[in-house]
């Protein structure tokens, strides 16, 4: 479907092949290569998507790949010069604006096919350090990755160059009628609440103790079926908390109080949202929550809450409904129930003698597991997140915030570029992430960022984290006009 009108150049492609043939060939090789770093980025991979990227060819999961698997140059490394044989930030973004303005196809003729730069060189141009396996290979070695920076670049969505400064966040603010906010991990580390997927957390050097080759595991879906207790074991240091929400969580209520917000889409497990008052209706919880809980075996769904105590003991939450199927089934004529004992022969429960089908033999009865309703690596995602975006946030969507996630992870990563690109968007988050363009990054702290905001925009807002005194200071990032720093004064 067509979602977005690519930026010019798109017709302008007149020799498509060599650059998909190059994307193909680096895409194995790469995989190849770097296939046992890739765990984060590919966690999407059971789900199905029903929409498409704005991308032209690419694959949205070799893209995350890559992203995770490649490593990044960052503007500010260009800019310090501080990778060797790289492009200034100057020449990088000359490079990248001219590959918008003319597309792939005559840029790479004017670049590589003139021999006027490397393909070594036009790499950093657009973010990829040249990998050490390819060192003093032949300037063709580095092609195939050079097809997909270009193909990445030029994917991208184009920021909008007339939202730059803090008064424009907060006019949009404003102004703004349907806000979709992204929300991640570091909307609820104020909390105490760990980022528990992302791998540099305390919470996964204490998973070592349960022997796991990757601690990504805890959360495998087959690890799950085949163990259970590995994951119960360290569910109850990922619970939600009750009744606390940090002052992030309570802008997005604020927005909603002010009918402004259209969805929050959070990928968030912790459920504070609600905790906050944002309404179920606004919420979509990307990779589920500890709302509610599934019998694994017969699918019996139940609130969260009743297996909590289970959780924070650290027992295996078991079904009730297959509990009491199985004490029914024990009440059954005899003859119906028959194990095969390991050695095929049978074995007649109670009484011997009866004659039965081996169609009969059965399993000694368990109840199945309770497993909370998060999403867990190998499992789709919940249908919901595809079906609001496309048929409900996308034609009414005037100003995206993504929030305390660098956005990496599909599918919430996608939606930046999904929605109609003429839509705002703004970043708020301590660090900035290069692989997607946002119109104006608020930099920092997100509870003091959106505290800020508000004060700006004339909005009250109270919350026991924010001092009704505070004093922030707002810095402009040295080379980006769109770039600010915010931090609490005497902080
Ligand atoms: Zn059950």
């Amino acid at each position: 479907m067509d979602l977005a009108p690519a930026p010019n150049g798109e017709s302008s492609l007149k020799n498509p092949v060599v650059e998909v043939e190059a994307v193909d060939m680096a895409s194995a090789e790469v995989e190849e290569s770097l296939a046992t770093e890739n765990t984060v980025a590919i966690e999407a991979e059971g789900s199905q998507s029903e929409y498409e990227t704005d991308s032209d060819d690419s694959d949205w999961d070799d893209q995350s790949l890559f992203e995770d698997a490649l490593q990044v140059i960052r503007d500010d490394q260009l800019r310090d010069g501080v990778v060797p044989g790289a492009c200034t930030l100057d020449e990088a973004i000359a490079f990248r604006n001219r590959l918008h303005e003319i597309g792939k196809a005559a840029f790479v003729e004017e670049t590589i096919a003139r021999d006027t730069v490397t393909a070594k060189k036009l790499c950093t141009a657009f973010g990829i350090m040249p990998p050490g396996f390819l060192e003093g290979a032949p300037d063709q070695a580095y092609h195939p990755l050079l097809a997909i920076a270009i193909s990445r670049e030029f994917s991208r969505r184009p920021k909008l160059p007339q939202y730059n400064s803090i008064d424009d966040a907060v006019k949009l603010l404003q102004q703004s009628k349907n806000i979709v906010v992204l929300t991640g991990a570091g909307i609820s580390t104020s909390l105490g609440i760990p980022d528990f997927r992302s791998k540099d957390t305390g919470l996964y050097s204490q998973l070592e103790h349960l022997g796991l080759s990757d601690p990504q595991e805890v959360f495998d879906i087959h690890v799950f079926r085949e163990d259970p207790s590995v994951f119960f074991s360290i569910a109850k240091d990922i619970l939600p908390t009750e009744n606390k929400y940090s002052p992030t969580h309570g802008f997005i209520r604020l927005l909603q109080d002010k009918g402004k917000l259209l969805t929050n889409y959070t990928q968030n497990i912790d459920n504070i949202e609600a905790n906050a008052g944002v309404v179920s209706e606004k919420i979509v919880q990307c990779h589920g929550s500890f709302a509610t809980a599934t019998c694994v075996k017969c699918q019996h769904k139940v609130q969260g809450d009743d297996i909590f105590g289970d959780i924070k003991k650290g027992v295996v939450p078991q079904c009730l409904s297959c509990q009491e199927r199985i004490a029914q089934d024990a009440l059954k004529p005899q003859g119906m129930k028959r194990k095969r004992s390991t050695n095929g022969t049978h074995r007649g429960r109670k009484s011997d003698g009866e004659d039965s089908s081996e169609d009969e033999d059965y399993e000694i009865p368990t109840p199945g597991v309770m497993k909370p309703d998060i999403t867990f690596f190998g499992e789709d995602l919940p249908d919901e997140f595809g079906r609001r975006l496309l048929h409900h946030d996308r034609d009414l969507v005037d100003l995206v915030i993504v929030i305390g996630t660098s956005l990496k992870v599909a599918p919430v990563a996608e939606v930046p570029g999904i929605l109609p690109r003429q839509v705002p968007q703004i970043y708020i988050s301590r660090t900035p992430v290069s692989h997607t363009s946002f119109d104006i990054d608020l930099l920092g702290d997100c509870d003091v960022v959106v505290s800020e905001l508000c004060r700006r925009a004339g909005w009250e807002f109270k919350h026991e984290m924010i001092p009704p005194d505070e004093k922030v200071d707002i810095t402009a990032v040295e080379g980006y006009e769109s770039r600010h720093m915010f931090k609490v004064v005497g902080a």
